[in-house]
């Protein structure tokens, strides 16, 4: 059934923008729905975007879910899809990605929606299924399967094999069900939280990448084919410099390492956005080594892969200033 989609996705970015439940006021003026389109009031100028779909604040999650789950699906026959959030902390990006457990977002219903198609296949066509969990911060890269604590990898150029890079050590566990699938999953959420000491400001400064890789059987039972599926939790995306800036920090010694550390961990975003309007406009070169998020992605973003970037927008007024920055990102990637 999703077959006929398919050939309208591969290749694609589509970038779709969710504004979160609240009244924006007249600073955002929002047209929702397929090519829909956002005008924002900000220091006096109307500023324009439009995207491919725009939902409103009353989208629900299965809504945003239908939207997605051919790219989801597409993975069955061996295509690379990488799901992003992107935006402002607390605009909704985990709520999307993960959403509350009576009210699930993108991650749980495109595991569930796999399964329930791979169930419908059976027998030796049966694809089979791996996962891997990373956590990038301040560009270090932690495995958060591991059974151990969780490690620091590297990642690394060639041999090939695993589309040019590969990451010595990270943890892969076959999952044969869901059930051992969402097992999984929490023992990495978990050890995510435990190695924070202020979870909240660690989950707004690192990025969580959940990898599916599914397999399906060589000939003759299948096609032999290796999809893979990212589902990418971002850092927030709020400019950390200008608020280092902002600071009433005299010292420029201070000042210096904070703003280093704020470009540390704003360079894997800057570089995603480098990498997808480099892919967008089909340049010969494109940055993938500027950082650790776009080096572990490369394999996945080449030529011929779909990336959906779901950019979470505030309503609040006085957010606007972010708004048309994470539009503007909007803007240069699709
Ligand atoms: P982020 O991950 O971008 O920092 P969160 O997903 O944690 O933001 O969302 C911040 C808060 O807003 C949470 O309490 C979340 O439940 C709530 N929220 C976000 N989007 C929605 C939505 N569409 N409907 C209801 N609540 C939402
Ligand atoms: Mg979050």
């Amino acid at each position: 059934a999703y077959q006929g989609r398919l050939l309208e996705l591969r290749g694609n970015i589509r970038v779709l923008c969710r504004l979160k439940p609240g009244s924006p006021g007249n600073l955002l003026n929002v047209n929702p729905g397929p090519g829909g389109t956002i005008t924002a009031n900000y220091r006096g100028r109307q500023r324009h975007f439009r995207l491919d779909r725009v939902f409103p604040p009353d989208a629900t999650q299965e809504e945003v879910f239908r939207e997605l789950e051919p790219a989801v699906l597409s993975c069955l026959q061996g295509y690379s899809v990488c799901i992003f959030t992107y935006g402002q902390t607390g605009t909704g990006k985990t709520y999307s990605m993960e959403g509350p457990p009576e009210d699930p977002g993108i991650a749980p219903r495109a595991l569930q929606s796999l399964f329930r198609e791979m169930g419908e296949q059976g027998g030796p066509a049966q694809p089979r299924v791996t996962v891997s969990m990373v956590e990038i911060y301040n560009e270090a890269v932690r495995d958060l399967l591991a059974s151990g604590p969780p490690e620091r990898l590297t990642v690394r150029q060639g041999p090939e094999g695993c589309g040019g890079i590969h990451v010595p050590g990270l943890t892969c566990w076959d999952v044969s069900d869901l059930r051992a699938l969402h097992k999984m999953l929490n023992l990495g959420r978990r050890n995510r939280a435990t190695a924070a000491t202020h979870m909240n400001e660690h989950s707004s400064r690192s990025h969580a990448l959940v990898t599916l890789t599914l397999t399906t059987a060589p000939p003759p039972h299948g096609p032999g084919t290796a999809g893979t599926l990212h589902l990418v939790d971002l850092a927030g995306s709020e400019r950390v410099w200008k608020a280092v800036m902002t600071e009433s920090s005299g010292r420029a010694g201070v000042r210096g390492r904070r703003l280093r550390e704020a470009q540390t961990i704003n360079r894997s975003l800057l570089a995603l956005g480098g990498v997808m309007a480099a892919l967008r406009a089909r340049q010969p070169h494109v940055p993938f080594r500027d950082s650790q998020l776009t080096r572990l992605l490369q394999p996945a973003l080449g030529p011929g892969a779909t990336a959906v970037m779901l950019v979470q927008i505030s309503p609040r007024p006085e957010d606007v200033g972010e708004t048309v920055c994470s539009l503007k990102f909007a803007e240069r990637v699709s």
